[in-house]
């Protein structure tokens, strides 16, 4: 640890500690240190399988039992052992404390409320549950059996991840939730996302043009760093945020 980045934590505990209103938005990277590998980028899930074939929502229509075996049983399994580390707990913390009023994250994995968050937009819908295709029954992911693939409802329909698609649309409530946020928020936490893929990268602008503080949590410097962030803290998220509580504690306490 040098001391660049001790000053950094520091600063960003005071920023928090401070705001009246925080808001995160958080990506793939937030979830690394829970074991989940990223989608998009290097290493990332996409580098492997084309996500056109085996995410879209027509190749799961025509063949749902195909895109379970490629795709959904991996997820699952590796979900179902996923655990929030401490950058989603921190962020329950915060929301706990009255300093933070929203997560909106381009997540799918239910960690943030697996952590304790109660307010979480999910831009892309959630992977910690099923919905059956015929009475839209909703079913916990890690209570679906997979001794028939596809799984099925008991009312005979196909379960599929109550998450999109590509080729489905983001619900618009949630588009609209969260430019609300954002234009509310005096500080936006942006953790583990380069924010270059769109809505999600609006949202820091807005909040940005809107006068709040964007802290940026991320291990390197992104496309918002020069512009739009007036802070980066550089590393893995869970242990930025253990520093930045830690530092938050001290501070509360003086
Ligand atoms: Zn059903």
């Amino acid at each position: 640890m040098n001391t660049d980045h001790q000053q950094q934590i520091q600063k960003a505990a005071q920023l928090i500690g401070s705001a009246k209103c925080a808001v995160a938005l958080t990506g793939s990277g937030i979830s690394v240190e829970s074991g989940i590998p990223p989608f998009r980028g290097a290493g990332g899930l996409w580098e492997k399988m084309d996500p056109m074939e085996v995410a879209h929502i027509d190749s799961f229509r025509r063949d749902p039992a195909r895109v379970w075996e490629l795709l959904i049983r991996d997820l699952k399994e590796c979900l179902d052992r996923a655990r929030p580390n401490p950058a989603h707990l921190a962020l329950a913390r915060l929301e706990a404390m009255g300093i933070l009023k929203g997560v909106i994250t381009q997540n799918v994995d239910g960690l943030h409320q697996a952590a304790g968050n109660r307010d979480v937009i999910e831009f892309h819908g959630t992977f910690a549950w099923q919905r059956c295709m015929d009475c839209q029954r909703r079913l916990e992911t890690h209570r679906v059996e997979l001794d028939q693939i596809p799984p099925r409802c008991e009312c005979g329909g196909i379960l599929r991840p109550d998450c999109v698609f590509f080729g489905e649309m983001i619900p618009p409530e949630h588009l609209h939730r969260s430019r609300q946020l954002s234009e509310r928020c005096d500080v936006m936490l942006v953790v583990g996302t380069s924010a270059v893929v769109q809505p999600a990268a609006f949202m820091p602008v807005i909040a940005k043009q809107c006068g709040a503080t964007v802290i940026e949590i991320n291990p390197e410097s992104t496309p918002l760093t020069a512009n739009i962030s007036d802070l980066l803290v550089k590393g893995p998220a869970g242990q930025v945020f253990t520093g930045i509580m830690a530092a938050m504690a001290d501070y509360t306490v003086r």
